[in-house]
């Protein structure tokens, strides 16, 4: 008999290559873990959601935007489990489902500036990239204080010479950046 939410976790297995089944919930991903503290569902956990298909509200965590993608859960599963490609599955279907909370809808918002900056140029332009994110996210979430602090961010990172005013400055190979992103199912 198929189970109710058999679907998701096979969705789950695809997206992440690796074997919901053979994880035992010995929790050394979430020990190991340099997030764990802050996460609202930390890997084994996630883990866990993934393997009964209790996809839907994980992928609401603000955890999943919280991984850095440091790959520690995966280095120290004793089962060989690739935990970090089960966090990215969680935010493929986070993305394709809506699901994010508002701070984390700012964390896509901010990736997907710098990963159009990175198709744009082969490589990021701080100005660019930050001109590029306030404006989309001011538009769509009307958030003047996060305009202010990014000012204030910028202005520290101005007087120490860590922002880069040459518009663009492309990398010299552009099509293999072109090629690159053709290959990858990203909308951006
Ligand atoms: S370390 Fe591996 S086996 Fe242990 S809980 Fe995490 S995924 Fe499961
Ligand atoms: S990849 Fe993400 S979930 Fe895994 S240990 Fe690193 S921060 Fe934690």
């Amino acid at each position: 008999m198929e189970k109710p939410n058999q679907d998701w976790t096979a969705r789950v297995e695809e997206l992440a290559h690796t074997r919901l089944s053979e994880c035992y919930q010995c929790g050394k991903c979430t020990a190991g873990c340099p997030r764990g503290m802050i996460m609202d569902v930390p890997p084994a956990r996630m883990m866990r959601a993934a393997q009964v298909g209790d996809i839907l509200e994980t992928a609401r965590a603000d955890s999943i935007w919280r991984c850095l993608s440091c790959l520690t859960c995966s280095a120290r599963c004793p089962k060989s489990v690739n935990v970090s490609s089960v966090v990215d599955a969680f935010r493929q279907i986070s993305i394709e489902t809506n699901s994010m909370s508002p701070e984390s809808a700012k964390i896509v918002e901010f990736q997907k500036a710098f990963l159009r900056n990175v198709r744009r140029n082969g490589r990021t332009n701080e100005v660019e990239m930050a001109t590029d994110f306030e404006v989309r996210y001011f538009f769509r979430r009307f958030d003047v204080m996060n305009v202010i602090n990014t000012g204030l961010l910028g202005t520290k990172m101005l007087k120490r010479g860590k922002m880069n005013f040459a518009i663009g400055s492309p990398v010299k190979d552009k099509d293999l950046v072109k090629r690159i992103f053709s290959k990858c199912d990203v909308k951006l």
